[in-house]
């Protein structure tokens, strides 16, 4: 019938313009390098920021005591606490976790600042005997703020924009280390901000921590970002004092990137349109876990308008945006069952369409399959990139050293078709002789763990 023949052309027009053939993620790789020595060269001199991060020393294992870390990016934020025992490592850590208010992620700076020192107070009261203190030392935190800051130094950096669906404007330009820390004061938290990091650079430190071979991590999340270990010489920006190891972490904010060769479509410029940082993030808006869903949604409901393949009327849920979330996605897409029934009560409860038949479920698996492969493979083709720029792309004779890039965030973690998608991109793209000197390591919470070590590697008392 007329419905079918239209949603088979809408599914086929989405699967060619959603195509990733290796030829085209090397081109983009190549795109990516490029973009990376721009944003080295010079400020603004790329849609890749390439932040310096003010980290030129990565956790070496010697950390000790007691250390804060407090994870402000996306949907939740988390606080932690470690005992670092040096070469006997994490003696004990603790954690919890708080969802965001919607509201606060679009109010001022000191609702959302204020809320985030209350949980932190709260945390803090409940520190046990098994964290020691030395008496007469203030505690101190690692702040992991996952948005785009151009940092100062170690402790300070100031917001350049929001992303991921925050919006508050106040704090646009603001030190968000000086908000903080006139929020904990107000609650009466007395503690130091030690290291300011983005979430790319806590799970570079983390995964160092646990691997000496780590030399790039990237967040898949709600947003996406990625950081590396570069040559100091090679950043022609920085114009501070030489670090003594000869290194430093760039934060690259990749979630900005964006190049012609992208395969975006109009469900893309929609979605971007319709955002609250039009024209900006575009590759995140491809690969992360916010816009997985949202993609997915304006599909259907164009499928839904121009097809009916819900029926005559199109269901009012697919109006909503963002009403499809990426967990429900990705359990769409794992259904196993033969009927699908994991579909078809996913679509039954977010969106009230019942009675859908096997073949309408089918699609939207496929759906789910396409948006998700262009996902996972862009992001491995961003992956390329960075080991284009360091050189560690192609196989040398004789020396076989180990590349290992540590993988984090919701996304990664629970998505299991996106990231093995991706992990398989990466060694197709590598070829099979670097194949196995190439690793991606999940580091489990690793910008907490990170964020806490950097706070100790940068402490006051040492
Ligand atoms: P954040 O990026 O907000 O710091 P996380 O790393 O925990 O936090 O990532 C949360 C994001 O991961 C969610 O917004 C969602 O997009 C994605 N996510 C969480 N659970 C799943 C899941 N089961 N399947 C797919 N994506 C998930
Ligand atoms: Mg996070």
């Amino acid at each position: 019938s007329r419905r079918w023949v239209k949603t088979a052309e809408i599914l086929r027009e989405l699967e060619e313009k959603c195509a990733t053939p290796n030829t085209k993620l090397k081109q983009i790789a190549d795109a990516m390098t490029v973009e990376m020595h721009a944003g080295l060269a010079s400020e603004g001199g790329s849609k890749l920021k390439m932040l310096v991060s003010y980290v030129d020393n990565l956790p070496t294992g010697d950390e000790e005591g007691v250390y804060y870390a407090l994870d402000l990016g996306g949907t939740n934020f988390r606080v932690l606490r470690v005992q670092l025992a040096g070469k006997s490592g994490i003696k004990s850590q603790e954690f919890a976790e708080v969802s965001i208010p919607p509201q606060l992620m679009i109010g001022t700076s000191e609702e959302l600042f204020d809320y985030i020192a209350a949980e932190l107070a709260k945390f803090v009261a409940d520190e046990g005997d098994t964290f020691h203190l030395p008496p007469g030392r203030q505690r101190e935190l690692g702040f992991t703020f996952s948005f785009p800051v151009m940092q100062l130094s170690i402790d300070s950096g100031t917001l350049m924009r929001w992303t991921k669906g925050f919006s508050i404007q106040d704090m646009v330009g603001q030190d968000v280390v000086a908000e903080l820390t006139r929020a904990m004061k107000g609650q009466g938290v007395d503690m130091r901000v030690s290291a300011l990091v983005n979430d790319t650079v806590g799970t570079l430190a983390g995964g160092r921590y646990d691997n000496k071979d780590v030399v790039i991590a990237v967040i898949l999340g709600t947003g996406s970002n990625a950081a590396y270990v570069e040559r100091a010489q090679a950043i022609p920006k920085w114009h501070g004092p030489t670090p003594k190891s000869g290194e430093m972490v760039i934060n690259m904010e990749w979630g900005n990137f964006r190049s012609s060769l992208l395969p975006l479509t109009e469900y893309d410029h929609a979605l971007d349109v319709e955002s609250l940082n039009p024209g900006e993030q575009i590759f995140e808006k491809m690969i992360s876990g916010m816009y997985l869903g949202e993609l997915l949604r304006r599909v259907l409901y164009r499928m839904a308008e121009e097809a009916a393949l819900f029926g005559d009327i199109v269901p009012r849920n697919l109006k909503t945006p963002f009403i499809l979330r990426t967990p429900e996605m990705s359990a769409m897409h794992h259904d196993t069952t033969p009927d699908l029934v994991v579909v078809a009560n996913k679509l039954k409860d977010i969106l009230e369409i019942s009675n859908t038949s096997l073949k309408t479920r089918k699609i939207v698996v496929k759906l789910c399959n396409i948006i998700t492969t262009r996902g996972a493979r862009l992001a491995a083709s961003g992956i390329l990139g960075i080991l284009k720029k360091l050189g560690k792309d192609v196989f040398r004779d004789g020396e076989t050293p180990k590349t290992v890039i540590a993988m984090d965030g919701g996304l990664y973690e629970h998505y299991t078709e996106y990231s093995k998608c991706l992990e398989n991109t990466v060694y197709e793209l590598v070829g099979d002789e670097l194949s196995d000197s190439i690793k991606l390591v999940h580091s489990n919470d690793g910008s907490g763990i990170g964020a806490a070590l950097l706070a100790a590697s940068h402490s006051r008392y040492i």
